[in-house]
């Protein structure tokens, strides 16, 4: 579906930005594109605009915002970039790097102050890996939160969402100037739409199997836990435009999906001082290194499960997320009064848990590091009534894509940026490196809603000086 032509019939429509996908990026590019003095219009396949971002936990980290003043928090851009850079190993791109921490405190603050998005900081949590709490949600704590507020501030601006509008092909030049795109309808019909310039911020290919087993072979049977209409379409066109692609075994997966319910549980429960067992009852790794890379620690369990064991002082904090109240609703998350019942629970031999309790509390009393590299000092002890969910890894999210620079703009191998492209969030490279281990927590939103916002900045303006 995802095709290039080259043909010159003419276009129904022309619009000066064209922007494919109504997610965070999107919405961003769309609210961006406006505000430049331009008339972008977001073509969007579902009926809705949602997308994974809607099955996020809408949490957005940024450095330097009022939000985190207001709660007393210092930190600085330089301090969220070397945190980015010191997950993903070194290898996140530096120039994207630099233009999304710069970027990230004005963007919240812009959606905050402007669009009326009142964001606030958890602050009663750690997220592994950042040095400063900067991670910035809705009252909810709920990506469908997050895009219908942007949808909203965009539909306030005067933005036009077109819904149903399925973009199956882009229509360019032989030197890869795109001049427009095909969009098709519920109905079966066609429009020829054309555009000067083009966001793609239709996110990655999670959603496409053959992709997947492709780029990523280890999670090519894993549970897809995102939007599944986000099939590669910006990175096989850019491809056929000669767009250079960077990253692209670079992933966000999860081992903490509530099975069978396929809920998130949030990794708040982990870093608050619980941790994984597999069906026997045994730690089987660093719980506190990341829940990206989670996702094949749990998948190589046996049953390719685990339980996540923490308490009811934890599941307070946990509550504050909707996903999490839901796992309770749906009784994904069972309540012991004591080790036995736990045990009982779980179906794990009681003497098994109760070892496994035992040399947790004696780490945490010891403030200890174990033999897997996870640090307990100063994580407080679990007490009864114990919690447990039983949980499986899953695919979040691709973090290859698109090579762009500091502009948003699509780049060729050799770092020249085709004439009029643009890419965000899980349509562009992130900031993660090619590693599942190099994915920070929020690198995922982080790119959507910054480098959404620069790339419709920049595409309204070049819209702008076209004659
Ligand atoms: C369960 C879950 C929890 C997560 N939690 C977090 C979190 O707390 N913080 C964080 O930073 N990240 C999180 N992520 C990752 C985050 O959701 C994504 O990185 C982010 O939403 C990407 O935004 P986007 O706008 O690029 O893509 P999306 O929100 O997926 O939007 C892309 C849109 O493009 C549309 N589309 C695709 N192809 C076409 C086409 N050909 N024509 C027209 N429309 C098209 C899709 O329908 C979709 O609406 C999570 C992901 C998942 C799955």
């Amino acid at each position: 579906m995802s095709r290039i032509l080259t043909d010159d019939l003419p276009f129904d429509l022309t619009v000066p930005v064209a922007i494919v996908g109504g997610g965070a990026a999107g919405l961003c590019a769309a609210l961006a594109a406006k505000e430049a003095g331009t008339d972008p219009v977001v073509f969007e396949r579902d009926a809705l605009p949602q997308g994974s971002t809607a099955l996020s936990a809408g949490l957005i980290p940024a450095a330097g915002t009022a939000a985190q003043r207001a709660a007393g928090i210092d930190d600085s851009e330089a301090a969220f970039a070397a945190d980015i850079q010191v997950k993903a190993h070194g290898a996140a791109d530096a120039v994207v790097l630099r233009a999304v921490t710069e970027g990230a405190g004005p963007a919240m603050d812009w959606l905050s102050d402007v669009h009326g998005l009142a964001f606030t900081v958890i602050a009663d949590f750690s997220y592994p890996g950042h040095s400063a709490r900067r991670m910035h949600g809705l009252a909810s704590r709920s990506g469908a939160e997050l895009v219908d507020r942007l949808r909203a501030a965009a539909e306030t601006a005067g933005v036009d969402i077109v819904t149903g509008a399925h973009v199956t092909a882009l229509i360019a030049t032989p030197e890869g100037r795109v001049r427009g795109l095909v969009v098709s309808r519920p109905d079966g019909s066609e429009e020829r739409i054309g555009c000067l310039a083009l966001v793609l911020a239709c996110n990655g290919y999670g959603g496409n199997r053959s992709l997947v087993a492709e780029h990523i072979p280890a999670l090519k049977d894993a549970l897809y836990f995102g939007h599944p209409g986000n099939q590669g379409d910006a990175v096989l066109w850019g491809q056929s435009l000669g767009a250079e692609l960077r990253h692209m075994t670079g992933h966000q997966g999860h081992g903490s999906v509530a099975h069978p319910h396929g809920i998130l549980v949030t990794w708040a429960v982990v870093m608050e001082g619980g941790f994984q067992v597999n069906v026997q009852g045994q730690r089987f790794w660093n719980e506190a290194s990341g829940y990206s890379e989670a996702a094949l620690a749990v998948l190589g369990q046996p049953g390719g499960i685990a339980f996540d064991v923490f308490d009811d002082r934890i599941a307070r904090i946990a509550r504050q997320f909707e996903d999490f109240r839901r796992a309770e609703a749906a009784g994904a998350v069972l309540q012991a009064e004591s080790t036995d019942e736990l045990a009982r629970r779980l179906s794990i031999p009681r003497q098994v848990i109760r070892a496994t309790l035992e040399s947790v509390a004696d780490l945490k009393r010891r403030r200890a590091t174990d033999g897997f590299g996870r640090d307990w000092a100063g994580v407080p002890d679990l007490a009864p009534p114990y919690r447990a969910v039983k949980v499986t890894g899953a695919l979040f999210h691709t973090q290859g894509g698109l090579a762009v620079d500091g502009a948003a703009r699509v780049l060729r191998a050799g770092g020249v940026p085709l004439p009029n492209l643009f890419a965000a969030g899980g349509a562009a490279v992130g900031v993660s490196g090619p590693e599942a281990s190099g994915y920070l927590s929020g690198n995922g939103l982080l790119t959507a809603v910054v480098l959404g916002r620069i790339a419709g900045g920049e595409a309204a303006r070049l819209a702008r000086a076209e004659p």
